[in-house]
């Protein structure tokens, strides 16, 4: 599904990534753990093709596909979903709204029909339903006045409208109490466990795996993977901190 390999990226000249390899096969979840600064937002940035980040060596398949061949907007066709550490707000454009059309502009790109706004709603409703929140909070703006919580279940309402292929997903946890951590986890599992699909999931605590049983866990260190292992590797981490388990 995704194959990163020898990785360099810069920002503003100064070097992030410096040869990040990695691998998630199909069917898997893998997760990311790193101290703060170590690269993982803008690894995910870099995958996702955000403006003003620089690609300096190597190269990254996915599905079978030379990433950076493809424009961003062809990336989220392709099937790829990014879910963001901090969500922007979209004042006067409602959520339902937002939802509809980045749906249909994917549709569109793939050459398939639209739904029609009946057909919309109800695939909404579904998935509102399967993240406990009240699809009436989708008639407001996207994301203003949202709880942290609010936020990340409406992002995993997205995501299963999305229905991507490979989901890159940002500190999805941060800042969740317990209740929305389990609706987030249970979202993620139900939308994305799929012998089809994989995660790239991006974390700084190892609480998010409770829910969330990855395959493979990494550590970034300095902007590169510095160990690979089970989900006991990130009780480790937990336990030891970064810094030992990446001596
Ligand atoms: P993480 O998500 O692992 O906490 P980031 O990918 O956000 O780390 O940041 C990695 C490093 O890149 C940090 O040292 C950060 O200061 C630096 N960085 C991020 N964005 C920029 C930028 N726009 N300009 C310069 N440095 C940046
Ligand atoms: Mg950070
Ligand atoms: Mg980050």
């Amino acid at each position: 599904m995704l194959k990163i390999e020898n990785l360099h990226a810069t920002i503003a000249g100064k070097s992030i990534l410096n040869g990040l390899t990695l691998t998630v096969p199909n069917g898997e979840i893998h997760a990311i753990m790193g101290p703060n600064g170590a690269g993982k937002s803008t690894l995910a940035y870099v995958l996702g093709g955000r403006p003003g980040y620089e690609v300096t060596e190597g190269s990254v398949t996915f599905d079978g596909q030379d990433l950076f061949a493809l424009e961003p907007h062809e990336r989220a066709a392709a099937g790829m979903f990014l879910g963001f550490q901090y969500p922007v707000e979209i004042p006067g454009v409602s959520y339902l709204q937002f939802l509809r059309e980045s749906l249909n502009s994917q549709r569109r790109a793939r050459e398939e029909k639209e739904l029609s706004g009946a057909e919309f709603i109800r695939l909404a409703k579904d998935k509102a339903a399967l993240l406990g929140m009240d699809a009436e909070m989708l008639k407001r703006p996207v994301n203003v006045g949202f709880s942290g919580g609010e936020k990340k279940r409406a992002e995993m309402v997205q995501m299963g409208i999305m229905d991507p292929k490979l989901a890159i997903l940002d500190e999805t946890d941060s800042g969740l109490d317990i209740d929305a951590l389990k609706a987030v986890g249970a979202g993620i599992n139900s939308i994305m466990r799929d012998p089809a699909k994989s995660v790239l999931l991006i974390t700084h605590y190892q609480r998010l795996l409770d829910y969330v049983k990855p395959e493979q866990v990494h550590v970034l260190s300095r902007g590169k993977i510095v160990r690979s292992g089970g989900p006991e590797l990130a009780h480790e981490l937990e336990r030891e901190g970064y810094a030992e388990a990446a001596a």
